[in-house]
């Protein structure tokens, strides 16, 4: 029987698999075979032929921006890092915490040096002798294979002291979270790492600057970890060759919900909605309708079929009111109720909410109850105002991303499908048939 290679189906012939191309090449299990397709040589570069100021202005030039949502440039916290003496420590964020999304998943079961590789370069252009990857417990493949890679890597002299002969030192360590989604928060995570609860606290001072163990840190997520040894390897100028004018590279995407083809798709930045959802994802199944796609998880919001020629980058789905966040994104079709999906991640983020400040915690549960109302066939009039209102509010005075961001699914839906809500308060009636129990006809 015939194989499809890889290059003849669609949902891969159409995707830019820079960060992916070798896991399918590799054994994640075995450091030879990472070894074999070019492994460690970007850390030999680094280390031997390259200044850690070098490699600083490597990923400067290169415009490398922070993978887990916030787009931040990686450079800028690398360089504020390496400017502080003392201790300091490289971190890995792999605390994937959207419904839907296993980008890290991905790269962390399929490829665990190119993350080791990564950090130990961003190690030593920074100072740092010593990281941690702060990945899921419930991610036992990934957990078991980045421990493998760690420690092959410290039999084969890539961790640890003298690091291949160059006199660099460096140790990285495992530590499981309990799957907080609050701790994606940079300051909640470090917190964690240090046997606190996982709250965040507010950045007068960075984390460059002051933060796990007090001391300079610089938290990166597992994607733009895996960045890193492509830039070094290829350069600065072919990594910026692919992108939008101010994100560069490839990004991937987890793209699952209603559509024929879901898996992990990685692209370059800039690909429209459309190129993704329709000609990599093979469009929606049943000759069905497209309705919307929630981009960022519970923090983004849902962009109707208008926008879907829009280029996907840090800067463009904020224009719409959404973010691309660190990669989810769920596409839904005409029978999914808008109203019902802002209650769900309304749901979702009153779980994940640390509860420790009024506006996200108050402001949640009051957008439930009214969100319930309204999907119960009780909504009222002022009531869509109401959660316009609460929003602001919470975008305006949460302490940390997670509340200034839980708005989003409930303001876009608003945005763009008021009809569906005025349906539900005036006519008592859901469109897409969701809240059809919960009504008395
Ligand atoms: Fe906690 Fe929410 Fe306040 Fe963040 S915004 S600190 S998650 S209560």
């Amino acid at each position: 029987k015939r194989v499809a290679r890889e290059e003849d189906v669609p949902f891969y012939k159409l995707q830019t698999r820079s960060i992916f191309g070798k896991n399918r090449l590799i054994d994640p299990n075995s450091i030879d075979s990472y070894l074999a397709v070019g492994g460690y040589q970007s850390l030999a570069k680094a280390l031997f032929e390259m200044k850690p100021k070098e490699i600083i202005a490597e990923i400067k030039s290169a415009n490398l921006r922070g993978r887990g949502g916030g787009g931040f440039p990686a450079a800028i916290k690398w360089d504020s890092c390496s400017r502080h003496k003392g201790p300091k420590y490289v971190i890995c964020n792999a605390d994937e915490g959207d419904p839907g999304a296993y980008m890290d998943r991905g790269l962390l079961e399929g490829n665990p040096h190119l993350i080791i590789e990564g950090m130990l370069i961003g190690a030593f252009a920074m100072g740092s002798h010593e990281g941690y990857v702060y990945v899921r417990h419930e991610y036992p493949l990934a957990v078991a294979n980045l421990a493998k890679a760690i420690d092959h890597a410290k039999q084969y002299g890539l961790l640890g002291e003298d690091i291949l002969g160059s006199g660099f030192d460096f140790d990285l360590h495992i530590s499981k979270g309990g799957g907080a989604f609050v701790c994606g928060e940079s300051t909640a995570l470090m917190a964690s790492l240090e046997g606190k609860p996982g709250r965040p606290r507010a950045k007068y001072i960075h984390t460059s600057e002051k933060g796990f163990r007090d001391s300079p840190s610089n938290l990166n997520n597992v994607e733009t970890w895996a960045n890193v040894p492509l830039i070094i390897d290829k350069g600065a100028q072919w990594y910026a060759a692919m992108g939008t004018d101010y994100s560069k590279g490839t990004k991937i995407f987890s793209l699952v919900g209603k559509v024929v083809n879901t898996g992990l798709v990685e692209v370059p930045m800039g690909t429209t909605l459309r190129e993704i959802i329709f000609d990599i994802g093979g469009g929606i199944p049943k000759k069905k309708q497209f309705k919307a796609v929630q981009t960022g998880g519970p923090s983004g919001g849902c962009i109707p079929e208008q926008f879907l020629d829009t280029p996907v980058d840090f800067d463009e789905l904020t224009k719409l009111g959404s973010i691309m966040g660190s990669g989810g994104m769920i596409v839904m079709d005409q029978d999914t109720c808008m109203v019902d999906v802002a209650r769900y991640f309304i749901e979702f983020l009153i779980d994940e909410s640390c509860g420790q400040c009024n506006p996200c915690r108050e402001g949640l549960k009051q957008m439930m109850a009214v969100l319930t109302r309204i999907c119960e066939g009780n909504g009222k009039q002022g009531d869509i105002e109401l959660l316009e209102e609460l929003g602001t509010m919470m975008q305006k005075f949460s302490l940390c991303g997670l509340g200034t961001s839980a708005p989003n699914p409930v303001l876009t839906t608003i945005l763009y499908f008021r009809d569906e809500y005025e349906a539900h308060i005036y006519d008592k009636k859901c469109p897409a048939g969701v809240c059809k129990p919960l009504f008395h006809y």
